[in-house]
């Protein structure tokens, strides 16, 4: 039985205050969301004390990038140890936005996934189409493609620690969500490549997560297809209380 996460995006919103001041106001909305595991990906000034603020609340703490090298001249980057050390359990990698605006590739994807994981923290590896993709027909192609090349040279023990987020483009910040049904083709076929790749007991125990326009209104409607275990989510995870209502989706 896997174990729906929804988790938090927030992308370059809140400042440490503002990180505080969310955990704070919802810890104890989220506190008997039993069977659900939290967590929240924010920015990196605010990881720090978000961890503290977080500490024994059922609330996990995520960077939304890393860098592959344990230090160097990398102006500007943070590796994963240092996330880690701000007390981060996992963190997101190849989100679109970092791959559309930073160049982020397939390659640098894998890299960053293995020096994550050798640093002791789980990933939530990101993978959706564009428009233009999902319109030319090519929805498998990508995803596949996404997900195949940033797990290459994993290992099946290693996928333990692994959380696929289906993103796709067109309905990040869009309002636009895809309906229950795409969402479930696109996740029992990711099911399908991680069965090929890694054997079904490993695939079967792989959490996907949906995200794009994930809502309190929407919430409940995703997650009860099959093979969605759980959440990214962008704009509603930026008010406690919509937050604790995804959260609390179950009822
Ligand atoms: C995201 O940033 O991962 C996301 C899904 O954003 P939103 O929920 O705002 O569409």
């Amino acid at each position: 039985m896997r174990k729906p996460f929804i988790c938090g995006n927030w992308k370059m919103y809140k400042t440490v205050a503002e990180a505080v001041a969310f955990v704070n106001a919802a810890k104890g909305l989220v506190a008997g969301a039993a069977g659900v595991e939290i967590g929240i990906g924010a920015p990196a000034t605010a990881l720090k004390a978000l961890a503290d603020a977080a500490k024994g609340t059922n609330i996990r703490v995520g960077g939304e990038n890393c860098h592959w090298e344990k230090e160097g001249a990398f102006t500007g980057e943070i590796s994963p140890g240092m996330l880690a050390e701000a007390g981060c359990s996992f963190v997101i990698i190849g989100h679109s936005e970092r791959r559309q605006y930073f160049g982020e590739t397939d390659g640098t994807v894998n890299k960053k996934i293995k020096a994550a994981l050798a640093n002791g923290l789980d990933v939530i590896l990101c993978c959706g189409e564009t428009l233009a993709e999902r319109e030319a027909g090519k929805t498998s192609q990508v995803v596949d493609g996404h997900v195949k090349n940033g797990l290459a040279g994993l290992d099946a023990g290693q996928m333990a620690k692994i959380v696929i987020a289906y993103e796709p483009v067109w309905a990040i910040g869009t309002g636009r969500t895809a309906a229950p049904a795409q969402a479930q083709e696109v996740h029992a076929g990711i099911r399908k490549l991680l069965t090929d790749l890694f054997g079904r007991e490993v695939a079967e125990g792989v959490r996907i997560q949906y995200g794009g326009s994930v809502k309190p209104e929407n919430v409940k409607e995703i997650m009860s297809q099959p093979d969605v275990d759980g959440a990214l989510v962008g704009g509603a995870s930026l008010k406690p209380e919509s937050f604790a209502q995804l959260v609390n989706y179950q009822g």
